[in-house]
């Protein structure tokens, strides 16, 4: 059996990480890595991944 995973890179303008689906967080219809990029850094800079400089 093979798993189908497929991997989008994230939503966010500025990131450039690249996320699974089945992990991302889904908002607006859109894929991203993590709280910070779906709510379009609101609350704060960067993302979960280290290094990350995205900020929306
Ligand atoms: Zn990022
Ligand atoms: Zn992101
Ligand atoms: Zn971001």
């Amino acid at each position: 059996m093979s798993v189908n995973v497929e991997m989008v890179k994230c939503a966010c303008n500025d990131c450039v990480c690249i996320v699974s689906t089945g992990n991302a967080v889904e908002a607006d219809g859109r894929m991203f890595c993590g709280e910070n990029c779906a709510n379009h850094h609101q609350q704060s800079v960067g993302c979960e991944h280290a290094g990350c400089p995205c900020h929306g």
